[in-house]
């Protein structure tokens, strides 16, 4: 471990410990905490998508997966949902997972406190009112997971769930191609999928190399023999304690 890491990784912990965010993001983080980044059942991958529900490009990604057959864990934002409560109510009807992103797409190392309990609970709260199921899962903007978000989720019976694998699909040179290549490095049986069906927090219009790299993707999957699923079918194992995710952060 590089002197940089090791540094960023102490300052996380010790964060942490305080009331700051942990870089839960960090890919060795993860990698100690498989279960907070969604590692699952080896013969499946769980395809999730963020920032959503947008009512231009949602609608978009629900055409496609119901076209290749395929179902998905949206994580949502509470603020997108209540303007297009329609949408997450389509997401349910067609057979997927709703989950809780956020009410807003606010970076946990500036908000203060209370805030994220507060927004945590009334997107959950939102969530059952519009898909009329309570979510189970809770993936936090920037994965940046704060102690405070990590009881608030608990408190609501909220698993955090971050990913194994993303697609770098909010960038502006980002292609249908990149994505493919990307996820690709990094598909295996029990991987996350993150990718975006929203570009609500990032480049306008970059929700269409995602929706363009989608089919190809779940194609590779099933060639590997992988089922392709949402969160609810993949077996994520234990929840995620304090104890853990502080064992985790050096
Ligand atoms: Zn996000």
């Amino acid at each position: 471990m590089n002197r940089r890491l090791a540094l960023g990784l102490g300052l996380a912990g010790l964060a942490l410990l305080h009331t700051g965010p942990a870089a839960t993001w960090l890919p060795q983080v993860r990698r100690r905490l498989p279960a907070l980044a969604g590692v699952g059942y080896r013969g499946h991958v769980a395809l999730t998508f963020d920032d959503g529900p947008h009512p231009h490009s949602t609608p978009r990604f629900l055409d496609e997966l119901g076209r290749i057959g395929c179902h998905a864990t949206f994580f949502v934002l509470g603020e997108l949902l209540e303007r297009h409560q329609w949408l997450g109510r389509r997401i349910v009807a067609e057979g997927h997972e709703l989950a809780v992103h956020g009410w807003r797409h606010g970076n946990a190392l500036i908000a203060p406190p209370g805030r994220l309990t507060a927004e945590i609970g009334r997107t959950a709260d939102l969530v059952r009112a519009v898909g009329g199921v309570r979510a189970r899962w809770y993936r936090p903007p920037y994965g940046a997971l704060s102690l405070e978000a990590l009881i608030a989720a608990r408190l609501r019976g909220l698993r955090p769930v971050l990913w194994t694998v993303w697609g770098r699909d909010w960038e502006a040179a980002a292609t249908p191609g990149s994505v493919l290549a990307r996820v690709s490095a990094g598909l295996r049986g029990g991987a996350t999928v993150v990718l975006h069906d929203s570009d609500h927090v990032s480049v306008p219009g970059s929700w269409r190399s995602a929706l363009d790299a989608l089919p190809a993707l779940v194609d590779r999957c099933r060639l590997m023999g992988l089922n392709v699923g949402p969160l609810r079918d993949h077996d994520v194992p234990a929840a995620l304690t304090l104890d853990r995710l502080r064992s985790a952060l050096p």
